[in-house]
């Protein structure tokens, strides 16, 4: 059997992400509007500091305007609360993305739901969240979307697929499995108590692999030609003492049983912040009552 088709990640990302500076130029020619993301870390973890400075990096690069927050770890709640209603107010300001984790003196759901609904470009507040399981309008968390558009690449048609979603937290496998039900799949979402989970696996047209344990899903595990998306990021360390990016999929053994295949890295990771820039671009729009300008 040949080798899987690889979903080229970065090619649909820089491809949207084309796509959306196009359209926010549109958007400034007749309008004279320029959507503006609010990016705010708390602490110094350098790993937020990288996945932030990338955010605010392809924000500038569409030409939508940046506005980066630095607050210091031990800031309270009640002080986070009280820039987040600031940036709420600001009408510059289109949209809010709160670096997530936050430090252990901040609950986050409260911060994710002070941010205003209209600006929640992460699509976490609940009435995002409300309106993804309704079926209404509301803004799409980014990964999920990022994934759908991905699937859509080698799969035009879900209807009657069997989908199985191996994860299932608030950011990726729920609102993934809202995403995958409206395209008309049979859903199953698994998490670490479901059994035979190999079986449940095996069952699957559509793959995907959330749960951030490295290589945990065998080439046997997967149906011959299913599609598989790979959501994993996990650091594994190679024979010479150094680390490299692996997924949640044994990816060269997935790659002879299945039809098409993310890598990781270069598959859903990049199109994570393109997704962000569309919501960005959409939440702007909303906000100025004008129609969202066509790719
Ligand atoms: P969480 O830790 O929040 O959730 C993991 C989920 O996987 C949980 O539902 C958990 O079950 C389930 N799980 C864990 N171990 C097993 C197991 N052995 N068998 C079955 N289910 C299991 O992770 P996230 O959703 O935030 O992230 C998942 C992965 O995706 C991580 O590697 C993360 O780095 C990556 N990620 C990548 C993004 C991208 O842009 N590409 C964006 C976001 C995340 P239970 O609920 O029972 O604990």
């Amino acid at each position: 059997m040949a080798d899987a088709c690889i979903i080229d990640g970065k090619k649909f990302s820089a491809e949207l992400q084309e796509d959306i500076k196009q359209r926010t130029n549109i958007l400034k020619k007749e309008h004279k509007i320029i959507p503006g993301l609010a990016t705010v870390l708390v602490g110094e973890d350098p790993a937020s500091e990288v996945y932030i400075k990338n955010k605010e990096k392809r924000i500038t690069e569409v030409g939508m305007v940046s506005y980066g927050k630095r607050l210091p770890k031990d800031i309270s709640e009640k002080d986070l609360l009280a820039v987040i209603g600031t940036l709420n107010k600001n009408p510059d300001i289109n949209g809010i993305l709160v670096q997530l984790p936050l430090p252990h003196q901040i609950f986050e759901k409260n911060i994710i739901a002070s941010i205003n609904a209209h600006k929640d470009v992460d699509g976490f507040h609940p009435l995002n969240v409300g309106a993804l399981s309704n079926g209404n309008e509301g803004l799409v968390p980014c990964t999920p979307r990022g994934c759908m558009i991905l699937i859509d690449s080698v799969c035009r048609d879900l209807t009657s697929k069997t989908a199985v979603i191996v994860g299932r937290s608030n950011i990726v496998g729920k609102p993934l499995a809202q995403l995958l039900l409206r395209a008309n799949c049979t859903v199953t979402v698994a998490h670490s108590h479901t059994k035979d989970l190999p079986d449940l696996c095996r069952s699957a047209d559509i793959l995907i692999a959330a749960a951030g344990q490295p290589e945990m899903i065998k080439g046997d595990w997967i149906k011959p030609k299913a599609i598989v998306i790979d959501v994993g990021i996990n650091r594994k360390k190679t024979q010479n003492g150094t680390n490299r990016l692996v997924g949640d999929v044994d990816f060269e053994k997935a790659l002879k049983v299945a039809e098409a295949i993310t890598p990781v890295p270069g598959g859903v990771g990049p199109m994570t912040i393109a997704c962000l820039l569309e919501n960005t671009l959409i939440a702007c729009c909303l906000q100025n009552g004008v129609k969202v300008p066509d790719a």
